[in-house]
């Protein structure tokens, strides 16, 4: 059985940047929709006990169309949310630091550079879907976006996602309406960078 990953902080700790209502509504409904969903169709395809990751890179191998569809996108949304609100806890630092924060400098310059260019995959997202920051094997690091819940295990990149950015409509319409560069310029504020420095080293 999958199960969403637990809070340890409210649903109002990151006000002001993601509100109360959204925070509820997104974990509350949304992630727990994905993630019942996965487990009726991880069931049905005889997947229970496998690992999301393994689950993920393999969903194409899936015959029947719509479980093949339904593992992709309810276990993309539940792999991706318990990223999502695992970096997005109150707290940590508010930059990379130590291994990550070199490597960052190392690839794109400069911490500023990263988010610029995030911001850019975030915005340039048609429709629903989400950016990344991942890592390789060999610990380099890539940005991308995706549509819908695909992910870089997904895709098979063969790269392991270390942060990302929702830019589903539901992760700021509430607060931002149609201000997405609004809802991105606030997420930073709330990215706890110790949570994905360790995500980076494990
Ligand atoms: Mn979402």
């Amino acid at each position: 059985m999958f199960e969403q990953i637990k809070l340890d902080y409210g649903f109002d700790a990151l006000e002001p940047y993601i509100d109360t209502e959204t925070m509820a509504t997104h974990y509350g409904k949304h992630h727990a929709a994905y993630t019942a969903n996965l487990n009726k169709f991880a069931d049905q395809a005889g997947k229970t006990g496998e690992s999301i990751e393994k689950i993920l890179a393999e969903a194409d191998k899936t015959k029947d169309i719509g479980l093949r569809t339904g593992l992709r996108n309810n276990g993309g949304g539940y792999y991706n949310h318990n990223l999502y609100f695992m970096e997005i806890t109150p707290g940590g630092s508010k930059k990379p630091t130590g291994d990550l924060a070199k490597k960052i400098d190392d690839t794109f310059g400069s911490f500023s550079s990263l988010k610029e260019e995030l911001t850019s995959l975030a915005m340039g997202q048609f429709g629903s879907g989400w950016a990344w920051l991942s890592k390789a094997q060999d610990g380099s690091l890539f940005t991308s976006k995706s549509d819908n819940q695909d992910n870089p295990i997904s895709l098979q990149t063969g790269h392991t996602p270390i942060m990302c950015i929702d830019v589903w409509e539901h992760a700021y319409y509430l607060k931002y309406k149609n201000l997405r560069a609004s809802y991105i310029e606030a997420l930073w504020n709330v990215i706890n960078w110790d949570i994905v420095g360790k995500l980076y080293e494990g």
